[in-house]
C-alpha cells in the first residue's frame, strides 16, 4: 500500500504531466484504480486495533510527595521602577521556577541594601546600576568570594557600570550606542539545535551592548556577522564565575537561552525536563476543508477532496514514517454555526472513517476539537477584533449538548478509543468552556492550546491545573515556520525539551499560511524542520497527546534535591512514578557512569539523564584537568 501511494503521489506530482505518453497515462490509470479498491477496502475494515499509549496520565492521587525543602539557591534581583526590569524578572522567575531552583527575589527599589550572604548564587536583572549606587560593589565582593553570578540585562551607560566591567571579563565597552543584533552564531555547542546554523532574529532592535572581551572569557553565543558582538559569555572573577547574557529578549520564546545561561553557572546544574515531540492535526479528520482550491487546481489539477485524500495525507504519512512522529488528530464533526440545541449532527462518516484509522494505524490517537468550529465562549465573552464569523453559545447547556454529541459521534466511529486530548477552535476558550471540559460526561485529561500570547486566545505554560487538567500549549505551527518559531523551538528544546507542533489541513487553502507557495514547498519546509529537530534532537520522544499529558504530569510534579560531592552528583527525586528526565549541565569533569539511570550527551556538557529510580548518582571523571 505504501509502495503505490507513494507512486500514486510523484505521479500525480511531475510538472508537465500533461507530456507524459499514452503507455504511461494507462499505468497510472491502472494505479488510481488500484487504489480506489484499496481505499473502499479500508473503509470498511473498521476493526482497527485500539491503539496503545505508551505513557498514559497516571492518576492525580499518585503525586502525594511534597517538594523537597531547600535552602535558597539564589538571590533575583530587579528593581520595579526600571520598565526593562519589571521584564527581565518576570522571564527570570518563570525560567527559574520551571528549573526547580529555588529563588528568593529582591526589589532594589524598595529595598536597595544588599544581603547576599548564604546565596551561592544571584541574577542581577536590571541594568541601571547608578540606582543601586555603591551597593553594587558587594555583588562583586561577593562574586569574588565564589558566588556566582547571572547579568541577565545589558547594562546602561552610567559611571557604577564603568566601575565594574571589567569584573564581567569586560575589557572596552561602549554601552552609550546600542547593537543591533540581526542574527545568532553559537560559537559552542552548548544549546541543543544550535550548532551549524545561524539563527535570525525576529525583530531585531538595538538590543546589545558592544563589548571587547578578556581572551580569558569563553563566549558561547554571538551575534552572526563580521563584527560577532559577544552575547553571552562566561568570565571566572576570582573564586566565582559570572555569565552575562547580553541579549536583552525579555519573552516566552527566549526563556531557554536563560536557562541555558543560568546552567553555566557552578560546577553542575540539574533540572527536570518534558522529553516529548508532538504534532498536531487540527481539524482532521473532518468534513472537507472550505478555502479556496486556486493553488490545488493550480499545482494539481485536482479538487479539494481528491487533493487531500491523494496528495496531502500520503505526505503527512511519509513525513511521519520517516520521523518515527505519531500525530495528535483533532476531529470536527461540521463546520455548521450552530450554537444552540437540537443540533444537526453529520451522518456523513465516510471521511472519518477512512482517514481516522488509517491516524490511529500508524500508532496516532484521536483526540476533541468540537462539534463545529465554534469556540466554547458564551455571550459575556468577547473575541476581539478578530473571528467576525465566530457565534457564542448561548449557554452552558448548550457547550454540554455540542460536547456530548461530538462524544457520540467519536464512540460510534472509533468505539475502542478515548477522547482525551482537546484542542480549542483557533486556540479560543473560555473559563466557562473550560470548566464543562472538566465535567465527568468526557474523558478531557490535556488541553492542547498555545504557549505564546495573542489577542484572545488561551494561553498556557506546561503544567497541571488546580482541576487536575493538564496544559500541553503547542510552540509553532503550519508549514511556513518563520525566524520567531525557529527561535522558540530551539529555546523549547533547552528550556524543557520538548517539541509541539500543529498543522491544519487547510493551510494549503490559505494564503496567510503559505497556500500561494504551494503545497510542494510548504511540504519540504515542514520537511524540513523535522529534519533540524530530529538531527538536534535525536533523543526527542516521538508521543501522542494523551501522552505529552503524560510526560508533563512527571514533570510538573517532579522536584530533584542535588547534592554535589566528589566525583558524583547524587540526584534525589520527589514525585518519581515510573519514569523522569532531566537535563544535567556538568561544567566540571565528564559523567564516566550513571546508577539507577542512564546519560547520553545532548549537547556541549549537557546530558540527558532518565532516572530509573529516585536517586539517580552521576559519576565524574576529571581525566581532561
Ligand atoms: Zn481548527
Amino acid at each position: 500500500m505504501k509502495e503505490s501511494r507513494e507512486k500514486k503521489k510523484k505521479t500525480s506530482r511531475k510538472s508537465g504531466f500533461h507530456k507524459l505518453l499514452f503507455g504511461r497515462m494507462q499505468v497510472a490509470m491502472t494505479l488510481f484504480l488500484f487504489i480506489v479498491c484499496v481505499l473502499v477496502a479500508e473503509r470498511h475494515n473498521v476493526a482497527v486495533k485500539k491503539s496503545e499509549l505508551r505513557l498514559d496520565v497516571l492518576e492525580q492521587e499518585a503525586f502525594q510527595e511534597p517538594p523537597f525543602e531547600k535552602e535558597p539557591e539564589c538571590l533575583l534581583l530587579w528593581n520595579s521602577q526600571e520598565d526593562n526590569s519589571v521584564n527581565a524578572a518576570e522571564e527570570m522567575r518563570a525560567v527559574l521556577r520551571q528549573m526547580r531552583v529555588s529563588y528568593e527575589e529582591q526589589d532594589v527599589a524598595i529595598e536597595p541594601e544588599l544581603a547576599l550572604s548564604g546565596y551561592p548564587k544571584a541574577v542581577l536583572a536590571f541594568g541601571l546600576y547608578d540606582a543601586l549606587g555603591e551597593e553594587l560593589f558587594e555583588i562583586f565582593d561577593s562574586v569574588k568570594e565564589g558566588m556566582d553570578l547571572l547579568i541577565a540585562c545589558p547594562p546602561e551607560a552610567d559611571r557604577y557600570y564603568d566601575m565594574v566591567f571589567r569584573q564581567m571579563g569586560i575589557r572596552e565597552t561602549d554601552p552609550s550606542e546600542r547593537y543591533t543584533v540581526r542574527r545568532l552564531r553559537f560559537k559552542k555547542n552548548f544549546m541543543v539545535g544550535g550548532a551549524g546554523k545561524d539563527f535570525a532574529v525576529s525583530d531585531p532592535f538595538d538590543s546589545a551592548n558592544r563589548v571587547i572581551l578578556d581572551p580569558e572569557c569563553q563566549v558561547y553565543l554571538a551575534s552572526a556577522d563580521e563584527t560577532e558582538v559577544p552575547l553571552i559569555w562566561k568570565y571566572t572573577y576570582e573564586k566565582g564565575d559570572v555569565v552575562s547574557v547580553n541579549l536583552n529578549y525579555f519573552e516566552k520564546a527566549y526563556r531557554g537561552f536563560y536557562a541555558a545561561a543560568y546552567s553555566l553557572l557552578s560546577d553542575s546544574c540539574v533540572y527536570p525536563v518534558i522529553n516529548a515531540s508532538s504534532f498536531y492535526l487540527d481539524d482532521f479528520p473532518s468534513p472537507v476543508p472550505h478555502g479556496s482550491g486556486e493553488y490545488i487546481e493550480r499545482d494539481y489539477g485536482m479538487d479539494v477532496e481528491s487533493f487531500y485524500t491523494n496528495v496531502w495525507w500520503p505526505d503527512i504519512q511519509e513525513l511521519a514514517e520517516e520521523h518515527g512522529v505519531r500525530y495528535t488528530g483533532l476531529v470536527i464533526e461540521n463546520y455548521s454555526d450552530e450554537h444552540a440545541a437540537p443540533l444537526s449532527g453529520n451522518t456523513d462518516t465516510r471521511r472519518f472513517q477512512y482517514f481516522g484509522n488509517e491516524l490511529l494505524n500508524m500508532g496516532g490517537e484521536i483526540g476533541f476539537h468540537g462539534y463545529n468550529h465554534m469556540p466554547l465562549v458564551l455571550p459575556n465573552f468577547y473575541y476581539g477584533e478578530e473571528y467576525e464569523s465566530y457565534r457564542q453559545w448561548e449557554s452552558p447547556e448548550d457547550i454540554r449538548t455540542a460536547m456530548a454529541e461530538l462524544n457520540r459521534f467519536c464512540t460510534a466511529l472509533y468505539p475502542d478509543e478515548k477522547f482525551q486530548v482537546y484542542v480549542p477552535p483557533s486556540n479560543v476558550l473560555s473559563q466557562e468552556g473550560r470548566a464543562i471540559l472538566a465535567e465527568d460526561f468526557l474523558d478531557i485529561k490535556a488541553i492542547a492550546s498555545i504557549y505564546f500570547e495573542g489577542q484572545a486566545e488561551y494561553t498556557q505554560e506546561f503544567e497541571v491545573a488546580k482541576d487536575g487538567i493538564i496544559e500541553t500549549p503547542r510552540i509553532i505551527s503550519g508549514c511556513v515556520i518563520d525566524s520567531y518559531m525557529e527561535i522558540a523551538a530551539l529555546s523549547e528544546l533547552n528550556f524543557h525539551f520538548v517539541n509541539s507542533h500543529f498543522l491544519h489541513p487547510d493551510d494549503v487553502l490559505d494564503e496567510d499560511r503559505g497556500a500561494a507557495k504551494g503545497w510542494e514547498a510548504m511540504r519540504n519546509r515542514l520537511g524540513e524542520y523535522m529534519d533540524w529537530l530530529y538531527t538536534a534532537a535525536p533523543e526527542i520522544r516521538n508521543l501522542t497527546g494523551t501522552e505529552m499529558a503524560g510526560a508533563v504530569q512527571r514533570y510538573y510534579y517532579l522536584d530533584p534535591l542535588v547534592e554535589e560531592g566528589d566525583g558524583e552528583i547524587a540526584i534525589h527525586l520527589s514525585n518519581f512514578q515510573d519514569e523522569a528526565w532531566l537535563f544535567a549541565r556538568v561544567n566540571r569533569g565528564t559523567v564516566s557512569q550513571v546508577i539507577n539511570g542512564t546519560a547520553t550527551e545532548v549537547a556541549e556538557d549537557l546530558y540527558l539523564v532518565q532516572a530509573l529510580e529516585n536517586e539517580v548518582i552521576l559519576k565524574l571523571s576529571y581525566e581532561d584537568e
